[in-house]
């Protein structure tokens, strides 16, 4: 591995010092932060980290730090991935966040620019990129997670438009959304990955209702959506009628990419905090345990790091698999959020009342969000089954047979 930047990365990092230095605090790695709220369950403290990541993109793409790999024509910088992680280990020493614009972006942006028409592109790029416009992804139904292709939302041309009925389901932000990115069933008669329609939604159209699921920290962060009749116009299509997986993919892998990248979050000294608090920091087992929090995430920094290195000297065939490093952090993070609540004891039991406002009791029921989102423990491993290790595929019997005629949930 290759640690050192080379000349080129050594001034931008210095840029990059100089504007954070300018316009964020540095993180202090507790209360003090407002970035901390992104898992706050009063609905102001929300409502206003939320807002405040709005102001952070904005100023990000004032001054031209947005979307720093994105082409040049599409109002981003045109560098290279590696001055993109430069730029990400700079900021995470600072308290400031995008939030969910970052996850919109991954999403959207990528899409887009492979399939987008002009027209949309030169529409929609600019304010995804400034944050003004926020988007959500329709893809989930309460049918279809995993196997997502048997998908049942309906799509039918009507002459200029595409009417659509159906169901999403845990659509992150739909209730703050302006757009939505969605997939859709156009031909029931063909083979379930080939008869499907990739559109843009514009969440203010008639017909879409948006209802917000609380989850069990008493937050809604997502949602359902229902379509009755919702009127499209021929223009949201992206991609070709009925190539709506091959757009998704695009999504999907950008999705992978983005989780994979973020996976690097930890906090070894937030769980040894609450183990010097509560006293049990001399117990030969809690160090057991601690030194093993400390170890996951020495381990995640050097696969982090092997990552990394392989973007920055484009080696990409040392790069790890991005299940692998899904799979491997949210393992870490079960395993340093319930030590966590056993270290507070009867405390653990607490919600609010307990140490930070219930900052662990969050982040335990919160692992399900990590452990589920973006394809679920069990699906990454198959993943890794697959693609790493070469192991035949999943036997399946609905590939080749017309959607409708498929057995479904
Ligand atoms: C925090 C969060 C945010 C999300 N945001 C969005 C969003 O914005 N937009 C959106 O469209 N969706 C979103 N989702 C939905 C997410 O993509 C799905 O929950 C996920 O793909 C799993 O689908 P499912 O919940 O229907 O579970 P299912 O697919 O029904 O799976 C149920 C169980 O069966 C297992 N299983 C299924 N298939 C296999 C298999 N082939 N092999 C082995 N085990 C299997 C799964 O691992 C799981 O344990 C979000 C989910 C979460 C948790």
């Amino acid at each position: 591995m290759d640690f050192e930047d080379t000349p080129e990365l050594a001034e931008f990092r210095a840029e990059v010092r100089k504007f954070l230095e300018e316009h964020a605090e540095p993180k202090h790695g507790d209360d003090r932060d407002w970035s901390r709220n992104a898992t706050a369950t009063d609905p102001a403290a929300a409502e206003q980290y939320r807002v405040r990541c709005a102001e952070w993109q904005a100023l990000l793409y004032r001054e031209g730090w947005a979307g720093l790999t994105w082409p040049e024509e599409f109002g981003g910088r045109g560098l290279s991935p590696a001055h993109q992680i430069v730029f990400n280990q700079e900021l995470s020493e600072f308290d400031a966040a995008s939030g969910f614009i970052t996850a919109s972006q991954a999403l959207v942006g990528p899409t887009l620019m492979k399939h987008g028409t002009p027209a949309q592109q030169e529409r929609y790029l600019p304010k995804l990129l400034s944050g003004e416009e926020m988007w959500c992804q329709l893809f989930s139904e309460p049918g279809a997670g995993s196997d997502l292709a048997s998908l049942a939302t309906r799509a039918v041309l009507d002459g200029d438009e595409w009417i659509v009925n159906g169901q999403k389901v845990w659509t992150s932000n739909a209730h703050h959304s302006d757009f939505g990115i969605l997939i859709a069933r156009s031909d029931p008669d063909v083979p379930k990955h080939k008869g499907m329609t990739f559109f843009i939604v514009d969440m203010r159209t008639p017909g879409v209702e948006v209802r917000p699921l609380v989850q069990a920290q008493g937050v809604a962060h997502f949602n359902e959506v229902f379509f009755d009749d919702v009127r499209l116009p021929v223009e949201n299509v992206v991609g070709e009628p009925g190539e709506g997986w091959r757009v998704a993919r695009t999504t999907m892998r950008s999705e992978s990419q983005m989780i994979s990248g973020a996976s690097q979050a930890t906090g070894y000294y937030a769980v040894l905090s609450t183990a010097r608090r509560t006293g049990a920091v001399a117990d030969p087992i809690v160090r057991q345990e601690l030194a093993k929090v400390f170890s996951n995430e020495q381990i995640l920094r050097w696969m982090g790091w092997r990552s990394q290195t392989a973007v920055m000297t484009g080696r990409y065939e040392l790069a790890l698999h991005g299940s692998l490093l899904k799979n491997f952090f949210t393992r870490a993070l079960s395993h340093r959020v319930e030590l966590a609540l056993d270290l507070e004891g009867p405390e653990g039991m607490l919600q609010a009342e307990a140490e930070g406002e219930g900052f662990w009791q969050y982040q335990c029921l919160n692992q399900f969000a990590s452990r589920i989102g973006g394809g679920t423990e069990e699906v990454h491993r198959n993943n890794l089954g697959e693609q790493v290790l070469g192991l035949p595929r999943e036997p399946t019997d609905d590939r080749e047979v017309p959607w409708s005629e498929t057995r479904r949930s």
